[in-house]
């Protein structure tokens, strides 16, 4: 059987230039590519003009250079775009695009799936089917940056907050975050403008702080209580809240960084006022910043957003106790923009079956 070629983009540095060296190229032919793809936004050897064409020639045989193609497009009047691309392997992912003034946020997807089954997601209904390259994340970015510098707008922030959960993809995640915040052998964004948002894999999360490049964490908690955060998110089972709450400590003490931690509002369900107290000792002496977000309501998901007013309420109790605190409606409700939403629609067109793998078996 024919070996799968390597996409350009997930070749690390030194893959690349023992290429050069091997296919007998000068040694500052590796930089011209690296500034092509990471400048200049190419990955089309041919496109890249300085370089001579024995050398695009031997890149695009030994490489793959394909990038996934937008089946379906969703604006929303609130400034969102979500997309809907296919994969070399003919599966579906979703990015999304959340326009505000001043920047430009993209929340990519890590995963075809995903094998955690919170909830309140969509994503979590598809089941699990496999992890996603580096060039597939990074290609997420590339299509968007395309959309919106015909707008006069750059990606400014990334957020790994769409399909699948990045910490089981540590992998590709740990590349991506280089390629995404490395100003020399990257696309140069600042670190604090990447965010990884993670269900809460505890030991993945004391790895990414040990990693050389920095980039911000997020923590979909959404309870602070093991036993209404496991019916949540089965994940708490295998992380329950004192293993998620040291590894928080050590991100904080690894990095000196605040840490955000998400949310969701769901109506009658988590936003009491001893959910306000037990999330305030869950955090007590970690520098942390509180985002809620409203629960989009979706056919399928049992749940239903609470009323504005208790929103606001929990929103000031959790300002009482000390945390910076705001709430989120979400942009993007009308092209369902949250977690999941549109490749869940699109569910038939998953081309594998998804399969459930349960990280609980043992
Ligand atoms: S919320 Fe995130 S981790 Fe949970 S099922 Fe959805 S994609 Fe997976």
């Amino acid at each position: 059987m024919k070996e799968k070629k390597k996409h350009l983009l997930d070749l690390k540095n030194s893959e690349l230039s023992q290429f050069i060296s091997d296919g007998g190229f000068p040694k500052f032919r590796t930089n011209q590519i690296l500034s092509w793809m990471f400048d200049h936004k190419i990955t089309s050897p041919e496109k890249m003009k300085n370089i001579p064409k024995n050398l695009a020639n031997a890149l695009n045989e030994s490489f793959d250079t394909f990038m996934p193609e937008i089946t379906q497009r969703s604006d929303s009047k609130d400034g969102a775009s979500k997309l809907l691309l296919k994969t070399a392997a003919g599966q579906y992912i979703e990015s999304v695009i959340l326009r505000y003034d001043g920047r430009t946020s993209l929340c990519v997807s890590s995963q075809v799936g995903c094998k955690l089954a919170c909830g309140f997601c969509q994503t979590g209904k598809l089941g699990f089917v496999r992890n996603l390259s580096t060039s597939e994340i990074l290609s997420q970015f590339l299509i968007a940056s395309e959309i919106v510098s015909k707008e006069d707008r750059k990606i400014s922030h990334v957020v790994f907050m769409g399909m699948g959960e990045p910490l089981l993809n540590e992998n590709s995640i740990h590349l991506t975050l280089e390629r995404l915040v490395s100003k020399e052998t990257g696309f140069g964004l600042k670190w604090k403008n990447v965010t990884v948002s993670t269900s809460g894999i505890a030991p993945a999360i004391s790895r990414l702080a040990g990693l050389p490049v920095k980039s911000q964490l997020a923590i979909s908690l959404h309870a602070a209580n093991n036993e209404l955060r496991t019916e949540l998110m089965p994940i708490n089972r295998k992380y329950p809240l004192e293993k998620l709450r040291e590894s928080l400590v050590d991100f904080h003490e690894k990095t000196g960084q605040t840490i955000t931690i998400e949310y969701i509002l769901i109506k009658d369900l988590n936003h009491q006022k001893k959910h306000g107290k037990e999330l305030a000792n869950f955090l007590k002496g970690i520098p942390a910043k509180i985002n809620l977000i409203a629960f989009n309501k979706h056919p399928g998901l049992p749940y239903e957003r609470p009323d504005e007013e208790s929103m606001a309420t929990f929103k000031e109790r959790m300002i009482r106790h000390g945390f910076t605190t705001t709430l989120r409606i979400s942009l993007g409700l009308e092209s369902s923009a949250a977690c999941g939403q549109l490749a869940a629609k699109t569910q038939d067109k998953l081309t594998e079956k998804p399969k459930r793998l349960s990280l609980f078996s043992s």
